[in-house]
């Protein structure tokens, strides 16, 4: 596994070169996120917390840490110190227990809203009707410690690319409508993680400019699943 060529061949297949790329780790050793580390990635995704805590003090310091995966609220505060952006903030609950995490230590933690972009039941993300009902509530305009980067989501798994396209124009278009609209301090629409390595090119030709790389860098993982 040549996680240097790898990681060449992508980066020479982005249609938007100023698209930031996120290394995707889960499961992967240490030794595969220092080899990339020294092909000059800084921006790590991973999905499970108890992961993150290990190989974070493994790695060095100015390491950026994405947790893109599925969080429960009690656990948001064993990354709340040094976690750089929390890609899935599904549902207000988790956005008011990483407020009230943030809060504790004094620090405001980026977030990206994921919105249910899928077909699939199973995806985790926001519906248009949760997502008004939250951005409307007085609740929400009084968070302090949240600042709200973005939009992130995950097209269904299909061969159907016109399928992914559409999914993935949908919430480009949303992420602009929400730029438009005036919500709050905390909230600034800049980025749209969207794209992984089945279909990061087709994220990027609608608007990406997050895309969240794992098997196509580091090779397949051992394990079924997400
Ligand atoms: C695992 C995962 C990825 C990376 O998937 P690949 O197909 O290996 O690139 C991207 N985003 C999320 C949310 C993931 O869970």
């Amino acid at each position: 596994m040549d996680i240097k060529a790898n990681l060449e061949a992508v980066k020479k297949s982005f249609i938007n070169p100023a698209c930031q790329l996120i290394a995707v780790s889960k499961t992967k050793p240490i030794e595969n996120l220092r080899a990339a580390y020294t092909a000059g990635i800084r921006d790590f995704g991973e999905n499970k917390v108890q992961e993150i805590q290990a190989k974070q003090p493994e790695m060095p310091a100015d390491t950026r840490w994405h947790m893109i995966g599925h969080l429960q609220s009690n656990k948001v505060k064993y990354i709340a110190p040094y976690i750089h952006l929390i890609h899935g903030v599904d549902s207000f609950k988790l956005l008011k227990e990483i407020n009230k995490q943030g809060k504790k230590i004094d620090r405001v933690i980026p977030v990206l809203l994921q919105i249910h972009i899928a077909e699939e039941e199973s995806k985790f993300g926001f519906d248009r009707a949760e997502l008004e009902e939250m951005l409307s509530s007085e609740e929400f305009a009084q968070l302090t410690h949240v600042q709200i980067k973005g939009l992130m989501g995950m097209a269904t798994f299909t061969e159907n690319q016109n399928q992914i396209r559409k999914e993935f124009r949908g919430l480009k278009t949303l992420f602009d409508e929400l730029k438009n609209r005036n919500l709050s301090p905390f909230v600034q629409m800049e980025q749209l993680s969207m794209g992984m390595s089945g279909d990061y090119q087709i994220a990027q030709e609608e608007g990406s400019t997050m895309v969240r790389i794992g098997s196509a860098i580091f090779g397949a993982r051992n394990y079924s699943g997400i």
